[in-house]
């Protein structure tokens, strides 16, 4: 598309996470010419688009307030005027307000935008040093115990590659809960990314644990956590005989054989083997 801003439409601009030289020339020439910016903290924004020399009309939009101002942030859109929204820091609606206003422009025929820049969670996954190929954003895990304990075992059993966000206060209970709910696996914990202390820790989550019982947790933290090996998953199977296993698959309209194959394979067995429990069952 061209670098023309477009009147009517909503630009969701990446901002920097720590290192103001991450702000994209695109992002800058955005935020100087849209009409308006909807922004998390206005004074934030302020201090971003004073270093970039860019003077601006701001609305505050944020979790409190989002209602109201969406409603009024998509008149003025189909009014004609162009926006652009932005957090404190990375990228809107990626735990951060703009979701919402997405939708709303996506229901009100309001053409959206993306100005790609920083984002924690996959700048933090990308030098994790752990399986990139599938990974789940979980965002921030509840302070409250039980929903904590339950967002875990929903994702125990995930082969993909997790990614939390966690703020430092909180991070040793997170810690513990993780150890206790996923079991000893390999963690990295991305901290301070793009700052002057920016570093990865690359150990287990057992490891982790002691590290913070003797060490104070500081400054922001993305936790990239390995996912469950297949041998740590339980199969669908494991709590059928043999041959319910077999009839598993002849419900699901598998011919006799076939049936007796899939379960052998499941098993890690010969199909003789299973033929003969089947016969004699
Ligand atoms: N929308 C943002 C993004 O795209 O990264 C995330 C906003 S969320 C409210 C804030 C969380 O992101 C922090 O608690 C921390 O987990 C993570 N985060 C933000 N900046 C970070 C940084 N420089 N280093 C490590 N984690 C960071």
């Amino acid at each position: 598309m061209s670098n023309e801003i477009i009147k009517g439409a909503l630009y969701v601009v990446a901002t920097p996470i720590g290192n103001l030289s991450d702000l994209s020339d695109r992002a800058k020439k955005v935020l100087s010419e849209v009409d308006f910016i909807a922004a998390e903290d206005t004074r934030v924004t302020g201090k971003l688009l004073m270093c970039v020399g860019a003077k601006k009309s701001l609305i505050s939009y944020h979790e409190h307030n989002k209602r109201e101002k969406g409603e009024e942030i998509i008149r003025r859109l189909k009014n004609g005027e162009s926006g652009a929204i932005v957090s404190d820091a990375g990228t809107p609606a990626i735990s951060d307000p703009g979701e919402d206003l997405v939708r709303l422009c996506a229901e009100n025929g309001v053409d959206t935008f993306a100005i790609p820049g920083p984002c924690a969670a996959i700048s933090a996954l990308s030098i994790s040093g752990l399986p990139t190929g599938r990974f789940s954003f979980e965002g921030f895990l509840s302070t409250n115990k039980g929903e904590r304990k339950r967002h875990l075992e929903e994702v125990k059993e995930s082969g993909y590659t997790l990614i939390f966000y966690e703020a430092p206060h909180k991070l040793r209970d997170t810690l513990s809960a993780m150890y206790s709910v996923l079991g000893d696996r390999r963690i990295s914990l991305v901290r301070e990314l793009t700052k002057i202390n920016e570093e990865v820790f690359r150990t287990t989550l057992s490891g982790a644990v002691k590290y913070y019982a003797e060490n104070n947790p500081k400054g922001e933290f993305v936790l990239v956590v390995e996912g469950a090996k297949p041998e740590d998953k339980k199969q669908f199977w494991e709590d059928l005989d043999e041959v319910a296993h077999v009839e598993y698959y002849l419900e699901k309209g598998f011919e006799r054989m076939d049936a007796i194959k899939a379960a052998a394979r499941d098993r890690g067995v010969a199909k003789s083997v299973i033929y003969k429990i089947w016969n004699e069952g």
